[in-house]
């Protein structure tokens, strides 16, 4: 069910269970500002789902909100995880849904990352 983006942020959400432990991840990178770890359906060979630990609801929200030491730390984390996984040079893709139009369903945001094979078209049309 995509979430409704004006809505506070939701403690109980999954992503913020799996922060605080009380759920189960395959984790792949942490640092201070930024967890990484395998979607539990993955869409592809490589499905990655990075987070901020900061209580952002969406890109919207994190762009408007988080520091310049949050969101600095947040992209290199993306591409390290990327490079980390071998997926700099075959190449990869990002996707960030964002509310109910970009069908968003976890109120936490985060970045998929995408690899392991030709990915094809970006949107089917
Ligand atoms: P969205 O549609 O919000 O962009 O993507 C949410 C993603 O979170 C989906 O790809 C879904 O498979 C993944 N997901 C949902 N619940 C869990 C969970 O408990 N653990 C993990 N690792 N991924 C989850």
């Amino acid at each position: 069910m995509p979430i409704d983006a004006a809505a506070p942020y939701d403690e109980s959400n999954v992503f913020a269970r799996i922060l605080r432990g009380e759920i189960p991840a395959r984790t792949v990178y942490e640092d201070e500002h930024s967890l990484a770890f395998h979607d539990i359906n993955p869409a592809a060979p490589v499905h990655i789902l990075v987070i901020p630990k900061g209580a952002y609801v969406s890109w919207d929200d994190f762009s408007e909100r988080a520091s310049e030491a949050e969101i600095a730390a947040f992209v290199r984390a993306v591409g390290h995880v990327a490079r980390s996984q071998g997926l700099a040079s075959p190449g990869y893709r990002l996707l960030v849904n964002v509310g109910a139009d970009g069908g968003q369903e976890v109120p936490h945001l985060h970045v998929h990352i995408f690899g392991g094979r030709r990915l094809g078209p970006m949107l089917s049309r």
